[in-house]
C-alpha cells in the first residue's frame, strides 16, 4: 500500500481516483480545514490534518485559531497541518507566524496531537521549538533542510517527508539517502519546476529511494510503512 503523509486532497477535482492510498490530508486554513475533514468521512484510508499554513497566515484573523481549537475537540482530530514556520517564501509575517505556530504547539500539547510540518527556511527555529515545547510526533514534510540537523530531528524520534521532487531536486537526494525516519508524500497538488505532484508518483519515488540507497524496493517500502506506524500510532 502507497503512503501519502503530506498532501492537500482538498485542491484535486477529482480526489477520489486516490482512495486506495493512505493519505494524511493537510489543509492550509479554516475553510479547508472543514472540507478536508467532510472529505476524509468519504474514504476510510484518509487521515484528515487541519490548521493555517504559514503562507495563510497573513490573511487569517487569530479568531481562526479558536475555531481550528474547537474543529480539534469536537472532530476528534489527531493530526495538526500544514502549520509551521517560513523563513524562505514569507519572511515578512514572521512575527504573527510565530503567534500562530506557539498556538498550535501549546494545542498539540494539550490534544497529544501529531504535527506535520512546513518549515521552509526555518529547520533549526522549528525544531528548537519542537524541543521547547516538548512535542512527541512530528514529521518535517519534503525536508531539505541541513544535514547535520536531520540527524538531531531523527534522534529526538521526530520524522521527515520524502517527495517526488527527489527525481529533480540534489539536496533531496542527499537527505534520502541518509535519513532513517523518513515517510514518502506528496505535497500534490502543488506544482514544482514543471512536476505537476500528485499521490500516484510515490510508487515511482520509492523506486528511486531504493536505487539511491541501495536497497530493494520492498526494503524502502517495509522501512516507510514502519516509520508511518510509529509517526501515526495505529
Ligand atoms: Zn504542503
Amino acid at each position: 500500500v502507497l503512503i501519502d503523509v503530506h498532501c492537500h486532497l482538498h485542491e484535486f477535482s477529482n480526489p477520489h481516483k486516490f482512495k486506495e492510498i493512505v493519505i494524511i490530508a493537510v489543509s492550509d486554513d479554516l475553510k479547508s480545514s472543514i472540507k478536508t475533514i467532510k472529505l476524509c468521512e468519504t474514504e476510510k484510508n484518509w487521515i484528515p490534518a487541519i490548521g493555517i499554513h504559514p503562507w495563510e497566515v497573513k490573511n487569517t484573523r487569530k479568531s481562526a485559531l479558536e475555531e481550528i481549537k474547537h474543529l480539534v475537540a469536537r472532530h476528534e482530530i489527531k493530526v495538526l497541518g500544514e502549520i509551521g514556520l517560513d523563513k524562505k517564501f514569507v519572511p515578512e509575517t514572521w512575527d504573527k507566524q510565530l503567534i500562530f505556530f506557539k498556538f498550535f504547539l501549546k494545542l498539540a500539547n494539550e490534544y497529544n496531537l501529531i504535527l506535520n510540518l512546513h518549515s521552509a527556511g526555518a529547520w533549526q527555529e522549528v525544531f528548537n521549538l519542537l524541543v521547547k515545547y516538548d512535542i512527541e510526533k512530528a514529521l518535517f514534510h519534503w525536508y531539505t533542510g541541513p544535514l547535520d540537523l536531520l540527524e538531531k530531528i531523527e534522534s529526538k524520534g521526530y520524522f521527515i517527508g520524502i517527495n517526488p521532487a527527489i527525481t529533480i531536486q540534489e539536496k533531496h537526494k542527499e537527505v534520502a539517502k541518509i535519513s532513517k525516519n523518513f515517510i514518502t508524500e506528496s505535497d500534490g497538488p502543488y506544482k514544482y519546476r514543471g512536476l505537476e505532484l500528485n499521490p500516484l508518483m510515490i510508487k515511482n519515488t520509492i523506486k528511486i529511494i531504493a536505487e539511491l540507497r541501495n536497497e530493494s524496493v520492498s526494503k524502502v517500502e517495509k522501512r516507510i510503512e514502519v516509520n508511518f506506524r510509529k509517526y501515526f500510532e495505529f
